[in-house]
C-alpha cells in the first residue's frame, strides 16, 4: 500500500520504520526536516509537506505534539487535506482532544476522505517494537480497511467506538497510568529511606499483585533520580489536560488526575518539563528529603 507518515518524533520514526520494513511504500514528512533522514536511509520517500506527502496515498499516519499540530498537519494550507485523495484515510495516532478530532473528521468528510482516531499506549519500546496497544475511533469499514497497518504498529489494536472514541479511551489510560506514576513514586521513595535495596525491591514487587509496567519500565528512574525520554512530562501535561476539560464536560470527579496535573505544573515550571513523566519521582523525593 501507499502510506503517508506525518511526525518522525520519539514514537514516529520506529513506527514508521515498521511500515517500511512491512514492504509499504512510505513517503514521510517531519517540520524539522532532518529527522526524516534516518527514515528515508531505509528507502521511505521525503516529502515537503504533509500535503505533497498525502498525494496518491492510501493511507496517512500522523504522529505529531498536540491538537494544534495536528489541525495544522491534517487542515493547514499545505495540509493532508489539499492532496489525499477521495476515499482515501487519515490514522491520527497522536494524542489529542477528542471534540477537535470530530470536528476534523467532519471537515475532512466533507471532501470525501476518512478519518480513524488511533491513539497508542506503549511507549518508545512498543513503537520501536511493533507492540503498541491501539485504540481506534471511527467507522468499521475504514477500520477494516486500515487494520493490516494498524496492526504492523500494534500488538492490541481494539475498535472501540465511534470516531472520539480512541481518544476518550486514551485519556482513560493517561487518568489510570498518573495514579500508577505517582504511587510508584511514592512506594520507591518510602523504600529508599528505609535503606532497602531497591533493585530487589522492584524484582520482588513485580512478581506479585502491585506489579505494573510503570514499576517494570521506570521504577529505577526514580531510584536513580535520573529520567531518560520516555514520554516527556509536557506530553502527559498535556494528556491529563484533556483528561479534565472531557471529565469537565462529562460532570466526572477526577481527584488523582487533577492532583498530578498540578505536580507536573510544577515540574515544568522547574525546567523538567522534556524529562520522562517518570520524573514526578522528583517532586516525591525532593518533599521527602532525599534530595
Ligand atoms: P515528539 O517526540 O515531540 O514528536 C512529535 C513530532 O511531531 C516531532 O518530530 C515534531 O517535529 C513533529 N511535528 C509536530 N508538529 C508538526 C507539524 N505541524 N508538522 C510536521 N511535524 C510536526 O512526540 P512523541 O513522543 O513522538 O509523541 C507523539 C504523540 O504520541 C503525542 O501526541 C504523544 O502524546 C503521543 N504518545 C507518546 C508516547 C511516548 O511515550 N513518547 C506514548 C504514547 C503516545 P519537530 O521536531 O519540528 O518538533
Amino acid at each position: 500500500m501507499k502510506i503517508a507518515f506525518i511526525g518522525l518524533g520519539t514514537m514516529g520514526v520506529g513506527m514508521s520504520l515498521n511500515i517500511l520494513k512491512a514492504g509499504h511504500e512510505v513517503s514521510v514528512h517531519n517540520r524539522t526536516r532532518e529527522k526524516e533522514k534516518a527514515v528515508a536511509k531505509e528507502g521511505a520517500r521525503r516529502a515537503v509537506s504533509p500535503r505533497e506527502a498525502a498525494e496518491g496515498a492510501e493511507i496517512m499516519v500522523t504522529m505529531v505534539s498536540d491538537t494544534p499540530d495536528v489541525e495544522e498537519v491534517v487542515l493547514g494550507t499545505d495540509g493532508i487535506i489539499h492532496g489525499a485523495p477521495r476515499g482515501a484515510i487519515v490514522i491520527d495516532m497522536s494524542t489529542i482532544s477528542p471534540a477537535a478530532t470530530r470536528k476534523m473528521a467532519q471537515a475532512l468528510g466533507q471532501k470525501g476522505i476518512k478519518m480513524l482516531d488511533a491513539p497508542v499506549s506503549g511507549g518508545p519500546e512498543g513503537a520501536n517494537n511493533g507492540t503498541l496497544a491501539i485504540m481506534v475511533g471511527g467507522d468499521s469499514d475504514d477500520f477494516a480497511k486500515a487494520l493490516p497497518i494498524l496492526e504492523i504498529m500494534g500488538k492490541t489494536v481494539t475498535h472501540v467506538g465511534p470516531i472520539g472514541a480512541g481518544q476518550i479511551t486514551k485519556a482513560i489510560n493517561q487518568i489510570i497510568i498518573s495514579g500508577t506514576y505517582l504511587s510508584v513514586a511514592e512506594g520507591l521513595t518510602l523504600g529508599m529511606k528505609a535503606g532497602l535495596d531497591m533493585e530487589k525491591v522492584i524484582a520482588a514487587i513485580n512478581g506479585g499483585a502491585a506489579s505494573s509496567w510503570v514499576l517494570h519500565n521506570r521504577g529505577i528512574n526514580v531510584v536513580n533520580n535520573d529520567y531518560p525520554l520516555g514520554f516527556r512530562v509536557k506530553l502527559h501535561h498535556k494528556d491529563l489536560g484533556i483528561a479534565l476539560q472531557t471529565a469537565r464536560e462529562l460532570e466526572v470527579t477526577l481527584p488523582v488526575t487533577a492532583f498530578v496535573e498540578q505536580i507536573e505544573n510544577g515540574l515544568i515550571a522547574s525546567g523538567y518539563g522534556d524529562d520522562d513523566v517518570s520524573a514526578i519521582g522528583r517532586a516525591i523525593r525532593k518533599q521527602s528529603g532525599l534530595d
